[in-house]
Parts: structure tokens; C-alpha cells; sequence
């Protein structure tokens, strides 16, 4: 049965070795993970993706594997996992896990075995040359850190194709061997208990690089197509959220017409909304609104204000990064990695002033799809920019006061990562347990924020339309569905404002009503179009009936 639960959700992207340690090791697990299920369900979360937990050398935080039907053992075991799910879904919440498949570690016994034999059916599952290509250079993920994508391998005597670190070698999605492998790792996860996958460098996973004569398929889209035909005949409600930061015209292929990948990362939106934050502007957002194509009705945009990774602007022209590094007052030097993105959390770009902070999560919450939260960002969190790329915000969760910010009993030397322990984002000030008994805390505002969502259908499932404000400071819009209609405004700006809409929204037997706010609840106007908002301000609104 076809279920589209994802329209009306919020996701919850936990790293599992920097989350709970449940056995004092200093490294997150699964015991301690299923601790704090109360704890994410209370969020009002109800689907959680997990981030890389297979066993892994983790020279990249897990995105490395050297097994795919396993569980790193440092973090628990394949009982543990179905303990995991079945909890998880006993709180309401499904889990989505990420699926790295475009390429293996290269300590992956597939790979030892494919450089060992030249006559093993695993050469085969990777993309090898004999002369180094000459564009070895172009196309690097990393550019800093790494240096080329192809590596010599002395036992293979050739060499492999890597478009990522050169510990990871690309599977060669043309064989048809490594595609059936690619269901049997889906299939094994959903039978036990898994409800989709986030796919990894989706792009990079169906490119034919390397083997553009070899490939028995022309059109390497036809490979999600496949993927999905694979996932919906096992499990019907189960989904893909994939990772695709590419140019629109190439959108329309990775939704299909419903009937390849359901959900897509909205990098667009992200990287204008980011400039919006940062210029005090609607205008940016705007116009990544508009630049987005049509998606089908099965498809969905999944929203997000910081992911685990650098914060990517390559969206942007080099002018508007350098003005979000200035007006965000960053050291470029510092915190700029890839030569695209920034390499921080949210909170500590806008000097962790808490308006603009509930201003960029009330927009994640309210525009057009499905929200994704990153772990700690429900307390916000901040980063350590001594560890390395992006490790810097990657930090254990930060739960009390308590040692380690109560993430583990070890020792602090143990821990796979120093937690941050000082200023106004060591553990001691920001903390969930801090947080939950003051009323005021950016926690609290997350789970009444998230329960109102829940309330208000028409964001998820509807259809969305720009309202013109006459202040291009305010972002305006509304989502429409079956009978229901909200109305979304924020301010981008520290002034307050009224603000006049152009349409006319409110019938004569309609009024407004407040839903989530950050000023006083009161009754506004009949039929007005004249409304207030506070500086970096917001407000939901429902078009009501009135009571005869
Ligand atoms: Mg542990």
C-alpha cells in the first residue's frame, strides 16, 4: 500500500556515535539512542534518519563501509538495530537510513578482493583504468583535502576511480551485479524494520564515469527508477530522501513523475534562504522559490536550515558568499571549506540571537515540504572550529550539565569527539535539560512550533502560493489545502513593521487567526490585510470561519 506519511512529518538526523552512549565507552550507541526515544518523540518527531552506523575504518564519519549488512560494533549489534526500530516505532517514529552506495571503503573486502584478482567478480564492481585519465583532476568533492580522482593501487596494478576521498572507491553501478547487491542491502534493511533510505551523493551514484562504453544503460536515471520500482514493490510506504545538489533542469529527473525518488533536499531554497538571513531580505528567498520546477503531486521537498555538512552556498555567485561571510562578520579563513561552503552550525552566524534563530527554523518549518532537523539544532547547538573540516559540527549531544554534557561516563579523553565545554555553547550553559525546565528556551519554542505544524496540514500536503507584502523585508505566503488555508509571515528584519497585503485573503465571513507567534495572541481585524510583526519577527496564521 502506498502511504505518503512523508507530506506531514518531521525528520530527525541522528549520528548515532555522538548522540547517547548507553555502555560508557565515550562512543555513542544504540542502547543509548533507544534511552532517549522518549526523549525524540516528545519533540514530536516521527521519522528518524540515521546517519552512517555500519562497520567502517570511519576515516569519513562513517560514510567509509566495509560491510553492509552489519552494524559497527562500537555502536551495537544487529539485535540492538531491530530492538532500535521496533522501539522507535512502538514511539510513532519510523526510521530512514542512509544508504552510501555510490562507493566503498577501500578496506571493504570487495575492493581487496577486486585489487587481488584481476579475475574476481569484484574487479568488475568498481571502475579501474590502466593510464591515468587525463581529467583527473576535475569533478573533486574536496578540493583541498584531496587531489585527484583517480589512485594508483599497487596491488591491482591500476587505477580506480574515487570521486570522493581516496579511501573510497566508486562502485560501478553499470554492472548489473552491483546494482542487485544495491536491492539486497535495501531489501535486508526493510526486513528489519527500516521504512526508506537516505540516499548519499545521489548524483554521483548513477554517474557512468569511467564507464561510459561498458554500461548497459544509456539513461543512468533509469537506475533510480529501478531503485524505487525495487523499494515500493517490497514495502509500499517506504521511501527515498536523496541527496541531489543539482541544477533544476536536472530536478525533474530525479522526482520522475512520481515514481522515482520521493523526496529531494531543497539546496536551492537552502542557500537563498541563508542569503535572505543574511542581507535581511525576502528578495533572495523569493527568488529561490521561483527558480524551483514543478514537482509531482507524489514528490516533496525535504527543508532544512543546517545539515551535517559544510553548509554548502555553491548556488550562490561568489559575490553573494563573500557577502554572507561579511554580514554574518565570519573569518573566511577560518570557517570556508570545499571552496563553497561554511563549516559552522546556525546559531553561532547570527551571534546565537535567539529572534533570528526562530526566524530561520519557523521559515524551515512553514515553507513548502517537509522539515529535517540535524540533531542538537533543537537546542542550538554550536561548533568547535579546532576540529577538523566538518567535525566541527559533528560534536556530541549536549544533554546536561552533567561530565561530557551527559553524553557518556568516560573519561573526556575517551570521547570519540571533545565535547564543546566552553562559552555560551559549552555544555554547562546549553543543555536539554537546562532547556526544558525554562519555558522561554529555544526547546520548548522546537516542540510547540512542531506540534502546531502537525496542526497545520495545508504546509505539508498543500499547495503554496508567494503573497505580495509591500515590504521586501517580509516573506509572505500560503498553503492551501481542502478547505483549509494558513498564512505564513516572516520578517527578515530587526525593524518591526505593518504590513499591507496585496491580495485580498479574508472573505467577509472569514477572519484570522494567531497560531504560532513570537508577540501577544490577540484578535485581529475583521477582513484585515494591515498586520503587525516584530523585528526578525513571525506569525502563523488560519483563515477562519466566522461563527455565525
Ligand atoms: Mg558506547
Amino acid at each position: 500500500m502506498l502511504d505518503l506519511w512523508y507530506k506531514h512529518s518531521v525528520i530527525y538526523c541522528v549520528d548515532v556515535e555522538v548522540y547517547m552512549d548507553g555502555n560508557g565507552d565515550g562512543i555513542g550507541d544504540f542502547e543509548g539512542l533507544m534511552q532517549r526515544l522518549d526523549y525524540i518523540a516528545g519533540l514530536g518527531v516521527n521519522c528518524i534518519w540515521l546517519m552512517p552506523f555500519y562497520p567502517t575504518p570511519n576515516c569519513d564519519n562513517g560514510y567509509d563501509v566495509t560491510d553492509y549488512y552489519s552494524v559497527d560494533p562500537r555502536l551495537g549489534t544487529l539485535g540492538n538495530f531491530v530492538e532500535f526500530t521496533r522501539q522507535a516505532n512502538h514511539h510513532g517514529i519510523r526510521v530512514i537510513v542512509d544508504l552510501v552506495v555510490n562507493h566503498t571503503s577501500t578496506e571493504h573486502p570487495w575492493f581487496k578482493a577486486a585489487c587481488q584478482d584481476k579475475n574476481s567478480k569484484y574487479r568488475d564492481f568498481y571502475v579501474w583504468a590502466d593510464e591515468k585519465p587525463e581529467d583527473a583532476k576535475e569533478g573533486i568533492i574536496f578540493p583541498g583535502y584531496q587531489e585527484t580522482t583517480w589512485t594508483y593501487n599497487e596491488i591491482a596494478e591500476a587505477y580506480y576511480f574515487h570521486r570522493f576521498y581516496e579511501h573510497q572507491a566508486d562502485l560501478n553501478i553499470g554492472n548489473p551485479e552491483v546494482r542487485e547487491e544495491l536491492y539486497r542491502i535495501m531489501g535486508f534493511w526493510l526486513q528489519l524494520g527500516v521504512c526508506g533510505f537516505r540516499v548519499d551523493a545521489a548524483p554521483f551514484l548513477i554517474e557512468l564515469k569511467g564507464i561510459e562504453h561498458s554500461a548497459d544503460i544509456t539513461d543512468p536515471y533509469e537506475y533510480l527508477q529501478e531503485m524505487r520500482n525495487f523499494l515500493s514493490w517490497r514495502q509500499g510506504d517506504a521511501i527515498i530522501l536523496a541527496e541531489a545538489n543539482v541544477p533544476m533542469e536536472d530536478i525533474p529527473q530525479y522526482f520522475g513523475d512520481g515514481d522515482r525518488m520521493q523526496m529531494l533536499f531543497n539546496f536551492m531554497v537552502n542557500q537563498h534562504l541563508i542569503l535572505a538571513l543574511a542581507r535581511e531580505s525576502a528578495e533572495p528567498l523569493v527568488a529561490g522559490l521561483k527558480a524551483l520546477p514543478p514537482i509531482p503531486k507524489m514528490g516533496q521537498w525535504a527543508q532544512f536550515v543546517k545539515n551535517h555538512d559544510e553548509m554548502s552556498l555553491d548556488k550562490l555567485s561568489e559575490s553573494e558568499q563573500e557577502e554572507i561571510l561579511t554580514r554574518f562578520q565570519q573569518d573566511k579563513e577560518q570557517v570556508w571549506i570545499y571552496e563553497r561552503g561554511i563549516r559552522r552550525r546556525y546559531p553561532p552566524l547570527v551571534g546565537n540571537d535567539p529572534r533570528r534563530i526562530r526566524l530561520a527554523y519557523s521559515l524551515m518549518f512553514t515553507l513548502p515540504g517537509t522539515p529535517v532537523l540535524y540533531y542538537g539544532e533543537e537546542i542550538g547547538m554550536g561548533d568547535n572550529l579546532e576540529l577538523e573540516e566538518r567535525h566541527a559540527l559533528r560534536t556530541p549531544m549536549q544533554w546536561s550539565s552533567e561530565p561530557n554534557g551527559g553524553f557518556s561516563t568516560a573519561s573526556p579523553d575517551q570521547l570519540i569527539w571533545p565535547v564543546i565545554t566552553e562559552g555560551e555553547y559549552g555544555y554547562e550553559q546549553l543543555n536539554v535539560m537546562a532547556q526544558r525546565r525554562d519555558p522561554n528556551s529555544l526547546l520548548n519554542w522546537m516542540e510547540r512550533a512542531i506540534w502546531m505544524l502537525k496542526e497545520c496540514p495545508e504546509i505539508g500536503w498543500g499547495t503554496w502560493e508567494i503573497i505580495e507584502a509591500d515590504n521586501p523585508a517580509v516573506f509572505a505566503h500560503c498553503c492551501h489545502w481542502k478547505q483549509g488555508t494558513v498564512l505564513l509571515l516572516h520578517n527578515f528584519s530587526e525593524q518591526p513593521c505593518t504590513i499591507n497585503l496585496k491580495q485580498r485573503l479574508v472573505n467577509s465571513d472569514q477572519h484570522l487567526i494567531d497560531l504560532l507567534g513570537d508577540r501577544p495572541y490577540e484578535p485581529l481585524k475583521l477582513n484585515s490585510c494591515s498586520i503587525e510583526l516584530e523585528g526578525y519577527g513571525y506569525r502563523w496564521l488560519r483563515v477562519g470561519k466566522n461563527q455565525q
